[in-house]
């Protein structure tokens, strides 16, 4: 009933340039891997390059970050209506390192979503503990409180279009991969909120992704647990033979 989704999340990295060139050696090894969809999240400035190189591809092009504003004095935002007109159809909210680094909480991620839904993007909303969180056992109450934090106010009908990242904090570009059992824990939890907020038959179909140092090696494992339902991948994403050996494990 749900379909994989492997995402890259290129996060600071490649110019314009390299991202075509890191495009153009991905497309023809991830081609025909067609049970899942193959999405690349880019820098802004690397949008229109990449919605050019992927034409008539099988990859899909994400965005990091959206405002939730429709436009206005927001110095250095993107709104969600200028990712759609570029030719977006994914953007990743809520990273950890935007509420870390860039003050994002769960109420902007909340509003982020719903912007991004609203215009049509397929949002990929990432949850997740720290390791102190996860030492004072508060994994479960936290993953389900930032999950129903950002999807509140989102309509049932909406909901086909949230993708969910769980992405421990402590497995994120660590090399520290969460063990397959903790990843399908955390999406678990993940979908158990989901469901309490939308019913079973919606939280079934939500693709929950995992994220969190998943790489060629460790890939099929993870995503053979029933509760994986593809991948947010940052590091292994900036290499094209690890990103699509993740995309052959899904296939
Ligand atoms: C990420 O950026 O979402 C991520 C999971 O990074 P990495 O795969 O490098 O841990």
């Amino acid at each position: 009933m749900r379909r994989y989704v492997i995402a890259g999340n290129w996060k600071m990295n490649k110019t314009p340039a390299a991202a075509k060139a890191l495009i153009e050696e991905m497309k023809p090894l991830v081609a025909g891997k067609d049970n899942c969809d193959v999405v690349l999240c880019v820098p802004a400035i690397d949008i229109p390059a990449a919605i050019e190189a992927t034409a008539g591809s099988n990859i899909k092009i994400g965005a990091e970050n959206v405002h939730f504003k429709a436009s206005g004095a927001y110095t250095g935002e993107i709104s969600a209506e200028m990712l759609t007109e570029a030719g977006v159809e994914y953007v990743v909210i809520g990273h950890s390192e935007r509420r870390q680094y860039f003050a994002e909480t769960d109420q902007t991620v909340n509003l982020r979503t719903l912007a991004a839904l609203n215009a049509g993007l397929k949002a990929i909303v990432c949850v997740g503990e720290t390791l102190e969180q996860r030492e004072l056992g508060y994994t479960e109450t936290l993953l389900k409180f930032q999950t129903k934090m950002a999807l509140t106010n989102v309509t049932a009908e909406q909901m086909k279009n949230v993708i969910i990242a769980y992405e421990p904090v402590w497995a994120i570009g660590t090399g520290v991969t969460a063990t397959a059992d903790q990843a399908d824990e955390g999406n678990g939890y993940v979908r158990a909120a989901v469901a309490e907020m939308f019913g079973a038959e919606i939280a079934e179909a939500t693709v929950v992704q995992y994220g969190g140092s998943m790489n060629e090696k460790n890939a099929a494992e993870l995503l053979s647990k029933p509760n994986v339902d593809g991948g947010l991948i940052g590091g292994a994403s900036l290499v094209a033979a690890k990103f699509a050996a993740i995309v052959d494990a899904a296939q």
